[in-house]
């Protein structure tokens, strides 16, 4: 990710100006993002005070973090560093017109609580200040590239630094990073050969810390280190990044050389003092030697994270689509928790119809997230994320709820109320919290159970799946087998588990209805259902062949575009009551 984006990325999460810029760089310097925070924390005091804009503190620490610390002792330094400070100025004020006061750029003065206030209400931050901190960044990366410029020149040595106290060592790894981006710029400069990145982590670092002590953790890496050290000859350069992050860049002909290096490194460090390590390494194979540095870095980082999710392989190769896949991850990550506290999820119906009475027998109750800024997010979009994290318990709660209450609703109203299904996500089918909760809503809203419907996706784990299926049905709920025929053994489950109804998955439909073998199978899975007394539902349906082709062979009840799509809970009441 380059400065800007990730800058724009933090705003986004609410942070202000200053976070947002100077957590942009953060990685630069090796920091983490909260102890990014923290410093710029510090800084912000002085910066309410005095009304200055956040983007100038941001700058001016970032400056200060790269160009090297004030040095009482050293005069020359001294007088760089001043004169780098008001050069930084002078192009934000020409830039900005002028306009370098928060109030000048909010409109507001951040120093009154009341003011600070009305810029959170409104959201002026998000507003009002991207273009000073593109502005900034824009300045900076400059002035960066021009200070890193002469030090490449002067061929400043590593030793040079002296390791006396915390800010050196992080100045020392300011410096190893130089150095190695150095090496590489060369190596893209004048190599005639193909080159690739490669980033790798150690699997679960963290927990390997945790379990045999940070000094352990310390020892795998020097460990590291000293094995990529061995295995690293001409035209392959190798750092640190951060943690347990490396980086290698090196030349090659065949992509299968890499494959080949990463394999023979893998071998040698895929153990330490009997611990097994399990590596991630993504690569990232040059195309445009003039693309910036940091993007080819990034790259081969947006490849490691995807070999992380990948449990087929743990090599990957950089591939456009995993810039929007992590984009997106994190978004979700980091904006679920406000989606439900806000409210942004809203319960879609969608109507079920008998195909002989053409009338609305039920509806499925369907998750949107209505995000402020990104606008709809549809399920496929989040949920398999949500139900990695766990977070899908919460969702579903709030959907159950709402389903609750709209069927409460349509009793009031004197409605002839027809059932509503929800999606029971098998994350719930591990514990039994889900009985309780769902016990819980239908006696706090009094409605009857059997207008509550829960639908249930068939999946590998059949045992887990009919244990819980048992338990909802003593219970009382009625159950629907969602997606038939997608995947996993269908006909098994049915034996095994108490299904109420069989919802015909829409692929499955599809898929059926191009031969007359498949119409056959087809006809005969509407028997079997009927022979075991099970209802069926066809999902998906979108055409008026589907419509004709389900009716002749006597399936009756269907849910697809063909009738209608999932439609906010008021307008399927105008429906309901239409009807
Ligand atoms: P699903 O349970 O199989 O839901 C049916 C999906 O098919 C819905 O997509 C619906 O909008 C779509 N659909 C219905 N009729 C047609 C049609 O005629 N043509 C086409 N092309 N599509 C049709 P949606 O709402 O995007 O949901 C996708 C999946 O996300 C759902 O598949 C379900 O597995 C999951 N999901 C949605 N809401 C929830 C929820 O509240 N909780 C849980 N756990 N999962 C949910
Ligand atoms: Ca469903
Ligand atoms: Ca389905």
């Amino acid at each position: 990710m380059t400065h800007k984006e990730k800058a724009e990325k933090l705003l986004h999460q609410q942070y202000h100006c200053s976070q947002a810029l100077f957590g942009a760089f953060a990685e630069d310097f090796g920091l983490d993002l909260k102890m990014a925070f923290k410093i710029s924390t510090c800084f912000g005091g002085g910066m309410r005070q005095g009304g200055t804009c956040g983007c100038i503190t941001a700058s001016l620490l970032i400056l200060g973090m790269t160009i090297g610390f004030y040095d009482s002792q050293d005069r020359e330094q001294e007088v760089y560093g001043n004169k780098k400070t008001e050069e930084f100025i002078r192009l934000f004020s020409e830039h900005m017109n002028g306009a370098v006061n928060c109030r000048d750029i909010l409109g507001k003065d951040i120093s009154k609580p009341n003011e600070m206030a009305e810029i959170r209400r409104q959201g002026l931050i998000l507003q009002k200040c991207p273009r000073a901190i593109n502005i900034s960044i824009e300045i900076l990366e400059d002035m960066l590239l021009e200070h890193f410029k002469g030090i490449m020149d002067s061929n400043l040595e590593l030793d040079d630094i002296p390791e006396n106290d915390e800010m050196e060592t992080v100045l020392k790894t300011v410096n190893k990073l130089r150095h190695f981006r150095k090496n590489v710029n060369n190596l893209l400069f004048s190599s005639q050969r193909e080159i690739g990145f490669i980033q790798f982590d150690v699997r679960k670092f963290k927990i390997i810390n945790d379990l045999y002590g940070e000094r352990f953790g310390d020892q795998i890496l020097e460990f590291i280190i000293r094995q990529l050290e061995e295995n690293c000859q001409e035209g392959q350069f190798f750092v640190n990044l951060r943690s347990d992050v490396f980086m290698v860049v090196m030349e090659y002909d065949l992509e299968q050389d890499l494959v080949d290096f990463i394999e023979n490194l893998d071998s040698k460090i895929s153990c330490y003092k009997d611990v097994k390590l399990q590596m991630c390494y993504g690569v990232y194979t040059v195309e445009d030697k003039e693309m910036e540095f940091r993007q080819m870095e990034d790259r081969a980082a947006m490849a490691r994270k995807a070999a992380k999710n990948n449990i087929l392989t743990n090599i990957l190769f950089y591939k456009e689509q995993f810039k929007d896949s992590l984009y997106n991850r994190k978004f979700i990550e980091e904006n679920m928790q406000t989606a439900i506290t806000e409210k942004q999820f809203m319960m879609y119906l969608q109507p079920k119809y008998s195909i002989a009475k053409n009338e609305i027998i039920g509806a499925e109750a369907l998750v949107r997230w209505h995000h402020p800024e990104r606008g709809m997010i549809f399920p496929n979009q989040f949920i398999p994320i949500i139900e990695e994290n766990g977070f899908i318990k919460k969702v579903d709660y709030y959907i159950w709820a709402e389903a609750c209450s709209f069927i409460k609703k349509c009793q009031e109203k004197g409605l002839n109320t027809c059932p509503i299904s929800v999606n029971v996500s098998r994350i719930h089918l591990r514990d039994n919290e889900c009985i309780q909760v769902l016990s819980d809503l239908i006696k706090s809203s009094g409605i009857r159970k059997e207008l509550l419907e829960l639908e249930i996706t068939e999946s590998t784990d059949d045992q887990q799946i009919c244990r819980k299926a048992y338990q909802l049905k003593e219970e009382g709920f009625t159950l629907l087998m969602d997606d038939f025929g997608s995947g996993y053994s269908s006909l098994n489950i049915l034996l095994e588990t108490p299904f109420d109804v069989i919802k015909l998955d829409k692929k499955f439909i599809e898929n059926m209805m191009v031969s007359n073998k498949g119409r056959l199978i087809l006809e005969h899975v509407v028997l079997m259902a009927n022979k075991l007394e099970l209802g069926l539902l066809a999902e998906g349906v979108e055409t008026k062949d589907q419509i004709d082709l389900l009716q002749s062979i006597g399936c009756d009840q269907v849910q697809g575009y063909y009738y209608a799509k999932p439609m906010p809970k008021e307008e399927f009441l105008d429906l309901l009551q239409k009807q």
